[in-house]
């Protein structure tokens, strides 16, 4: 679609990260409602989730670890969590 908004792929996110592939992709949301608040969108035009492919789900999935294991503020919340979790052991 030529008029779809989520079709133009912007060049990077803000942290200077480029999440993209064949199926996917991650982009800044302009209005986040939260800090690292983001949009994977699916290249290939779907209904809803369940219609996705395997592959594509894959691909989104794969976007969210990436982005979490390399964006600071993900990384800062990973760190708390399992700080938190050594805590409970402890
Ligand atoms: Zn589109």
């Amino acid at each position: 679609m030529s008029d779809c908004p989520f079709c133009a792929e912007p060049a990077a996110l803000a942290e200077g990260i480029e999440l993209h592939n064949a199926l996917a992709y991650v982009r800044e949301d302009k209005y986040p409602v939260s800090p690292g608040h983001l949009f994977i969108i699916p290249r290939r035009h779907a209904e809803d989730w369940l219609s996705l492919t395997l592959e594509e789900l894959g691909a989104i999935i794969l976007h969210i670890i990436r982005f979490w294991l390399t964006a600071a503020i993900a990384v800062n919340s990973i760190v708390k969590v399992i700080m938190l979790k050594r805590k409970r052991t402890d």
